[in-house]
């Protein structure tokens, strides 16, 4: 349920009212906005009834909740959570361009492809070291090195990294280099992953699940915010259906309803969802109108050499006359884009 304060409440009744709520077992989130506090609370549904906290001074109204997810519900928070990563904010009107290859795989192709993407006015740089494959047998990712070569093209270009995580073991190794931490399509229901980022103050790329319904969605990044890391940005990037003309299908309607839905930002990502560089600039386009905060787009300098996902890679030679585009539209949907 969300306790919603008086605009005159005081400190003091909120934290009375945080007391209270803790006392039956319950956990309290506060969120501050301009006008009001709103407490969103967690706990035992009956013995949350059973405290009388509209009795309660500086409370307004209790509001029960029937969404399973709270601390990303925009009833929750109604203004756009805005997530800053080394300067470069995502959300709230500003849109974010997160790009580079599939897979890190050697240092003349990671930087040849983040001066490309720095030069086209792409916001951050993207590339996995430890790499989610259908088949044991391929590329599985360059581990720790991988992620040096990331830290070196952040260090010439300033780009922060966006690299993906899959075990929490990892995580020790991911973090001492990464900027933000993409969970990945395949781990969007690894709960215990979720809770360990939940638990780190680094921003999370939340990609929907092959298979995951918004709400599935929306319930993963539960589970990093519960853990008190609000720094979570969703990520669609196409669903499983009976089609085969693309790789997979951009939901466009779950980028509308996820805006609707939660305060977080969403980011669309063309590449995954189609499997083809000639659907890259359209989707992406589409994404722009339907609402996304971003887009996370692979680019190679050689695709046809790549070690994983070449054949939807843009080009790096073909990826400024792409960006160019994409941030057109975004500014004129009233988006800030530097
Ligand atoms: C990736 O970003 O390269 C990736 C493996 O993405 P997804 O988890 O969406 O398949
Ligand atoms: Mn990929």
């Amino acid at each position: 349920m969300m306790v919603i304060m008086h605009e005159s409440a005081t400190a003091e009744q909120v934290a009375h009212v945080v007391a209270r709520v803790e006392e039956v077992g319950a956990s309290a989130h506060v969120s501050t906005g301009e006008r009001v506090t709103v407490i969103g609370v967690i706990g035992d549904r009956e013995e949350l009834t059973a405290l009388p906290l509209e009795a309660m001074p500086g409370v307004e109204r209790v509001v029960a909740i029937l969404k399973p997810y709270k601390l990303v519900s925009r009833e929750f928070q109604s203004r756009d959570t805005v997530v800053e990563v080394r300067g470069v904010k995502v959300g709230g009107g500003q849109f974010a361009m997160i790009a580079g290859p599939c897979s890190v795989e050697t240092e003349e192709q990671v930087m040849a492809s983040a001066r490309a993407v720095k030069e086209a006015g792409a916001h951050m740089l993207r590339g996995g070291a430890f790499k989610p494959r259908t088949s044991p047998y391929a590329f599985q990712g360059l581990g720790e090195d991988g992620l040096k070569l990331l830290a070196a093209a952040r260090d010439e270009t300033g780009l922060p990294i966006v690299t993906e995580v899959m075990d929490p073991r990892d995580l020790d190794v991911v973090c001492r280099y990464a900027d933000v931490l993409q969970i990945g399509a395949r781990n969007m229901q690894n709960f215990l992953l979720l809770a360990e980022v939940g638990r780190l103050d680094k921003p999370v790329l939340l990609k929907r699940g092959l298979s995951a319904t918004v709400e599935e969605w929306l319930m993963a990044a539960e589970y990093v915010v519960k853990e008190g890391n609000r720094r979570v940005i969703l990520c669609e990037r196409g669903i499983r259906t009976f089609e085969t003309a693309t790789r997979n299908t951009l939901d466009l309607g779950a980028v509308a309803v996820a805006k609707l839905a939660s305060h977080l930002p969403v980011v669309v990502d063309p590449s995954h969802a189609t499997g083809r560089p000639d659907l890259v600039l359209p989707l992406s386009l589409a994404g722009v109108a339907a609402g996304a905060d971003g887009v996370i787009v692979e680019t190679h300098p050689n695709p046809e050499r790549a070690l994983s996902d070449g054949a939807q890679s843009l080009p790096a030679a073909a990826f400024g006359a792409y960006a160019a585009r994409v941030l057109e539209l975004a500014r004129w949907v009233g988006k800030r884009v530097d």
